[in-house]
């Protein structure tokens, strides 16, 4: 059932080419980073869920000379990329857990520049973010998330705040938000420009947008290169500390600013994002938790950029 959802966008040559997402330079302004490996047989539901083993499977990617952005020129149809969130199985409430605390704590600088009235998480996932934002002070929230599985997932406290499905700027008033969070989700978008953009218009003048993504450029990335977890079918495309900032400036955010965001996981997780056989990995976690040390938690750069830049107080609706 899942594999139905690729069928006619496996093939390179059927699927139209696109200019870079975040400048609009050709392929004529970029060098090739990758080529594309998909073995459909093995594509499944749970190639699609946020945080999962890596597969290191991935579309053909090429990396634009203007803006640094890595990008996938050929990428499957919108459609074909909703379907697949929508279906694909959700994991993982700790790590959401631990992942958002780090949120937490890098967002303080922003947070203490906004008025607290309302947020927008999109792809949201279980609606753990939103927790932490309610404790900070927010009083209206609202989450997006394509996934059935992670929205069935949600405590019933998260889910007056979630909403099922794609984010789309009509189905909010402009100007109603002090700050909007994407986190690990614009890799996986058709067009992120055009979300930063929308973002733009639903903040209020002076609120923020904050986002996430892998950094390509990070040294752990770079020493993994192929095994790397940011190899992967579902990202459409790859951020560097430049690009992220490209998009945002571009899209007309004020002082925008890109640095390194440190995780903090159970060494069980760690593991399990390593380039070994799964039997292996599997072997480690069974002797880390014999040892009662799977669950201790460690920070660790993991090539990760938090970003953020702010909405104009003169910008024009
Ligand atoms: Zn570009």
């Amino acid at each position: 059932m899942q594999r139905d959802s690729y069928q006619g966008s496996t093939s390179l040559s059927d699927r139209p080419e696109r200019t870079c997402p975040v400048c609009g330079s050709g392929p004529e302004h970029a060098r090739a980073f990758l080529e594309e490996r998909i073995d459909a047989s093995r594509l499944n539901q749970f190639s699609f869920a946020s945080r999962k083993e890596p597969e290191f499977f991935n579309y053909r990617m090429i990396q634009c000379t203007t803006c640094d952005l890595v990008y996938v020129d050929r990428p499957p149809s919108q459609q074909a990329l909703a379907h697949a969130y929508h279906v694909a199985d959700y994991d993982s409430s700790e790590e959401a857990n631990d992942a958002a605390d780090a949120y937490m704590r890098e967002l303080r600088p922003v947070l203490a520049r906004l008025n607290r009235d309302s947020a927008l998480e999109i792809g949201t996932g279980t609606g753990v973010l939103l927790d932490g934002l309610a404790a900070a002070g927010f009083r209206r929230l609202v989450g997006i998330e394509p996934s059935s599985a992670a929205f069935a997932a949600a405590p019933p406290h998260r889910r007056p705040w979630i909403r099922e499905g794609i984010f789309r700027e009509e189905d909010f008033e402009p100007e109603s938000f002090d700050l909007v969070c994407c986190f690990m989700t614009l890799e996986h978008v058709r067009d992120p420009m055009e979300i930063a953009r929308s973002v733009s218009r639903l903040l209020r003048p002076g609120g923020a947008f904050v986002t996430v993504t892998h950094n390509y450029r990070s040294a752990i990335n770079r020493v993994l290169g192929r095994r790397s977890p940011i190899i992967d079918v579902e990202h459409m495309q790859l951020f560097s500390n430049m690009s992220i900032g490209e998009l945002l400036t571009r899209a007309g955010y004020d002082e925008v600013q890109s640095r390194p965001l440190v995780n903090r996981y159970a060494l069980a997780y760690w593991t399990r994002l390593l380039p070994f056989p799964s039997t292996i990995k599997r072997q480690l976690i069974s002797f880390e938790n014999a040892m009662g040390l799977g669950q201790r938690k460690l920070s660790f750069n993991v090539g990760n950029t938090i970003a953020s830049g702010f909405r104009p107080a003169d910008a024009g609706a």
